[in-house]
């Protein structure tokens, strides 16, 4: 086969099918058969348009699938071989500069994967496409063959829960953790915080809306589940600890700039605060930071995922442990991926948790 199909955006709201030519690999590279492509706000967020990009570029930045070549010298570095099962890091990375080596973001890549536009050849930059090129930049993981590609691609929201709950958080064995938003980070973090044996896991939803997401919460290991139309989040978690608060809190609700406040006073003292739902153009009324200083609280934000938390998500996959495939809800084929998109966003319908593009479906 020489083309490949592939959806390009060309501008807000705009996805296309596109056709392009099957790269040539050399000995620094590589061509991933790509099986699922795992979609989350992000993608909604860029599909609306709601960040510049250098458009026109395939989407797509959470790929599971085959490598299908792969160059001398890539095989060495990464330490796979052809034919392996593999999951992509969104970012690509030099690991020469100071952010790679402090292992912070990288701070010369040329881009993520998916946010690359078509004119810088190959063009094949995203995952929303039948074959995705791994360039040197690109970070990969090996994942276990027998783990079907739409579970294969819970490795990001659940190397998200690990990044956010145990790596930004400090959750450890024992800890207590307030989660708020049921969406599929925040029950990754429920079962990341299960995991690391967390002792209360506290997660927030919209009764109205997230009634089964909760429900699927305490299946997956959440302890208290708190419906925030029902009942006030804080005085239910202080009642619940004590008076004392939680160890650690993970914000992952996108938009609710109110649950920012909420988190600061879940806190008990000295603890963490992650702020990992992004707030669009809303602003956090009222901030009061002398909380932050009089309890002497940590608040860190959070956006990427580090590598170490992939290794984490992938082996809680590989232990076949915990039944994340209930997690997801939808796959679709390449030419859904508007759908896609629309679906997880709960444009179409509610309930989707995760959400698929499995390009060869
Ligand atoms: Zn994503
Ligand atoms: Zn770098």
């Amino acid at each position: 086969m020489s083309e490949v199909r592939a959806v390009v955006q060309t501008g807000p709201g705009k996805l296309e099918l596109a056709r392009f030519p099957r790269p040539r690999i050399g000995p620094d590279d590589a061509l991933l058969r790509v099986e699922a492509c795992g979609i989350c706000g992000t993608d909604y967020e860029t599909f609306r348009g709601d960040f510049p990009l250098p458009l026109p570029a395939i989407p797509g930045h959470e790929p599971v699938g085959t490598l299908e070549e792969v160059g001398e010298r890539a095989a060495q570095r990464w330490g796979v071989s052809r034919g392996d099962r593999v999951v992509v890091q969104a970012e690509l990375a030099c690991r020469r500069c100071r952010g790679c080596l402090e292992g912070r973001e990288c701070e010369v890549s040329p881009g993520t994967h998916g946010f690359i536009p078509v004119s810088r050849s190959p063009a094949l930059w995203g995952g929303y496409a039948e074959y995705l090129y791994l360039s040197t930049g690109s970070l990969l993981h090996r994942i276990a063959p027998r783990i079907p590609p739409s579970i294969a691609a819970l490795y990001n929201p659940l190397g998200a829960g690990f990044a956010w709950a145990q790596a930004a958080g400090g959750l450890e064995f024992g800890d207590s953790i307030a989660i708020l938003g049921p969406g599929q980070r925040g029950l990754a973090c429920a079962i990341a915080a299960r995991a690391c044996g967390a002792s209360r896991i506290f997660i927030t939803g919209l009764g109205s809306r997230d009634a089964h997401k909760l429900a699927l919460a305490r299946e997956l290991g959440a302890d208290v589940t708190i419906d925030v139309e029902r009942e006030d989040v804080v005085e239910r978690v202080r009642a619940e600890t004590g008076g004392r608060g939680v160890d650690v809190v993970v914000d992952t609700t996108p938009f609710a700039a109110r649950c920012v406040i909420d988190a600061i006073y879940l806190a008990r003292p000295g603890g963490t605060v992650v702020l990992a739902g992004l707030k669009g153009r809303n602003r956090v009324p009222d901030f009061p930071s002398d909380e932050l200083a009089v309890r002497a609280l940590t608040v860190r934000g959070v956006r990427a995922v580090d590598y170490r938390s992939f290794q984490r998500a992938i082996a809680l996959l590989e232990s076949g442990s915990v039944p994340v495939e209930r997690l997801h809800t939808h796959a679709f084929a390449l030419e859904q991926a508007e759908q896609a998109v629309r679906t997880l966003a709960g444009e179409l319908e509610p309930g989707a948790i995760s959400v698929t593009i499995e390009p060869w479906r």
